[in-house]
């Protein structure tokens, strides 16, 4: 049943592109070969080729488990642009619709499955598994499968005594962009893997720009930006309801075409304004974090995040939403020293007090990558346990940065010495920055009088500094691991193994200048700049106005098949069409992400339209 095409000619003529990313093609050929796989691969890194590819070469109808319905219709859509017969069954379709794809499947119409976990439960499905040839089960999102992991889908379970109970037992490949041991451990187990060959591609996102942005006036901040990329598509991330709203309203007002998603609407306007942002309806979503699970749209062009995230975890998957297509994208986090106090809220209300302990060091983590000056995604790919990462990757926020480095190591010693000086006087008790602030400043309020610390050799010491500038200080001196934040309901700096050595060493210490400690000149907005200057250098097409028209044209031509945009083609591929400006069906096909189908669908209504746009400019 087996065809023989090889993988890299269906990757050419189906699918359209000239080579194979990064572990792609062993994945391909360790499953045409009869193993069982566990691909651990970051969002955007192509795990679907890996499984698809086989698929169409090994024939008969591989089912691919997925948790989520818009995933799998999104899947089977771009599929299907591509000529692959594909099907999804999932729990919205009537008995009898389902019926008709499993006689379809049976007739050999079907090539890919698409369906979700629960389905293994029904007794019809199962006939269904044992009447048809099956070469391939693919588990999609295999994280789920783990009880360590933050999907868990209790369903996941079943899917090991499925395989087992079938006549033949398929080859079983499974996917993840969860990296971390125990969930890959107990993805081979539960799913009981027979030795798969395991392969984890780096977790860099090389297409992403990372960036921190330390602004007071956030909203103009956003504004700003939004001026800049105007109808790109972006999410902008709030931390609460309240927050979405008030930022949603604020974008509207400047006439930018932006949506709402939060818990507390109804499901209707949730589904519409979601709906209006994947087909390019609305530009930008402002959502909380309810948004994003299963959400495919390849083209989302930048991630802003208005409140700082509770985790680095949780701000890699969302800023992850961004560029899946590999085209470049920005992930900017705007960060405000008060959006400490809601996440260490947000994790106090809790009530396991080991999880809350877990939760203010992943907090700690996260504020320590606000307030890091080097590298950024060296910070999170050292935070993900990735080895051999570069020290500076040249491209982002901290890499591009003319910020001036100050000295601040004269500074730095006064507040690790009132750090000091303050749990001398009270028998060793911590406190937290704004305390620190007041003390060095010279404060005489009630409880800097009431410890007596106005009687310490450090008071008064900086009574030049503003109070963020200190806590600036401090917020660097944490990050860079001279002062650690306690585990406490309320945040505390304390010495760590490094303070010392560090005061004795002599040390210099630099620092980047902050935006509001007197540095107006070198503000953050004109790094951002830079580093936006320098992300849309990359992204652009050398026809901008031509890659306008096909953006056009493409919505138009999604709407009439009733798809997605970025389905039809890829933001990367239409940048290629209008800078390459193809006429032939030759050239057309040389363009990455057109394969024979997209040529026979496409070719000509955009071949079309790119011609009249080169002799308009005549
Ligand atoms: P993942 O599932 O890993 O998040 P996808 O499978 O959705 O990623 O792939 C992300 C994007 O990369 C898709 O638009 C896909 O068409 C594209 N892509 C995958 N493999 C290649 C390749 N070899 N060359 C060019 N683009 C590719
Ligand atoms: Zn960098």
């Amino acid at each position: 049943m087996r065809n023989n095409t090889s993988p890299i000619e269906a990757l050419q003529n189906i699918f359209g592109y000239a080579q194979f990313r990064r572990g792609q093609a062993e994945i391909i050929s360790e499953i045409l070969e009869g193993r069982d796989v566990l691909g651990v691969m970051p969002t955007g890194a192509g795990k679907s080729l890996c499984y698809q590819i086989p698929a169409i070469i090994m024939g008969g109808v591989s089912i691919v488990l997925s948790p989520l319905i818009s995933l799998m219709k999104d899947q089977v859509d771009a599929l299907r642009q591509n000529d692959v017969r594909a099907a999804t069954i999932n729990s919205s379709m009537s008995w009898d619709d389902a019926r008709d794809i499993f006689t379809a499947a049976r007739r050999g119409e079907v090539n890919l499955l698409y369906v979700a976990p629960e389905r293994l439960d029904s007794g019809g499905f199962r006939d269904f598994l044992s009447s048809v040839s099956i070469p391939l089960i693919v588990v999609d999102e295999a994280h789920c499968v783990s009880q360590w992991g933050h999907d868990f889908r209790p369903s996941y379970l079943n899917i090991a005594p499925t395989i087992a109970s079938m006549p033949e037992r398929p080859v079983v490949a499974a996917f993840t962009a969860t990296a971390t041991p125990e969930v890959r451990d107990d993805i081979i187990e539960q799913l009981s893997l027979v030795s798969p060959f395991t392969l984890t591609t780096g977790f860099d996102r090389e297409n992403l720009f990372f960036h921190v942005e330390h602004q007071a006036n956030k909203l103009k901040t956003l504004l700003d930006y939004m001026k800049k990329s105007s109808d790109l598509s972006g999410i902008v991330y709030c931390s609460t309801r309240k927050a979405v709203e008030s930022v949603c309203l604020s974008l509207k007002e400047s006439g930018v075409n932006a949506v709402r998603y939060h818990a507390g609407l109804d499901e209707n306007e949730r589904l519409l304004n979601q709906e209006k942002f994947i087909y390019d309806r609305a530009d930008v979503m402002v959502a909380t974090n309810a948004f994003g699970m299963g959400i495919d749209k390849s083209n989302v062009r930048y991630v802003i995040h208005y409140n700082m995230p509770g985790s680095i975890d949780s701000y890699y998957q969302e800023a992850g939403r961004a560029g899946r297509d590999g085209s470049p994208a920005d992930c900017v986090l705007l960060f405000a020293a008060r959006d400490i106090a809601t996440a260490r809220y947000l994790i106090s209300s809790g009530t396991d007090e080991d999880a809350k302990k877990a939760g203010y060091k992943k907090l700690g983590a996260m504020i320590d990558y606000c307030n890091t000056d080097g590298c950024l995604r060296a910070f999170i790919l050292k935070y993900f346990g990735e080895r051999g990462a570069p020290e500076e990757c040249g491209s982002c926020g901290s890499c591009v940065s003319d910020r001036e480095r100050a000295d601040i190591t004269i500074e730095a010693q006064k507040i690790l010495s009132c750090v000091y000086r303050m749990a001398e006087r009270t028998g060793g008790r911590q406190f937290g920055s704004q305390m620190l602030a007041d003390v060095l400043r010279g404060s005489r309020n009630e409880s800097v009088l009431s410890l007596g610390f106005d009687k310490i050799s450090t008071w008064g010491l900086m009574k030049d500094y503003s109070a963020n500038a200190i806590k600036d200080m401090a917020n660097f001196l944490t990050a860079e691991g001279y002062l650690s934040i306690g585990d406490g309901n309320y945040p505390t700096l304390a010495f760590t193994e490094r303070t010392r050595p560090f005061l004795r060493s002599k040390a210099r210490l630099m620092m980047r200048a902050r935006d509001d400690g007197g540095n107006k000149k070198q503000g953050g907005i004109q790094n951002r700049e830079r580093g936006t200057a320098k992300f849309e250098r990359r992204r652009e097409s050398s026809n901008p106005d031509l890659f306008d028209e096909l953006r056009e044209l493409r919505k138009e031509t999604a709407a009439s098949e009733g798809v997605p945009p970025y389905v039809v083609f890829p933001d990367n591929t239409l940048i290629a069409m209008s800078s390459q400006t193809p006429l032939s069906d030759d050239e057309f096909l040389a363009i990455p992400g057109v394969g024979q189908a997209k040529l026979k669908k496409y070719g000509k209504i955009f071949c079309d339209a790119i011609r009249n746009w080169l002799a308009s400019k005549k």
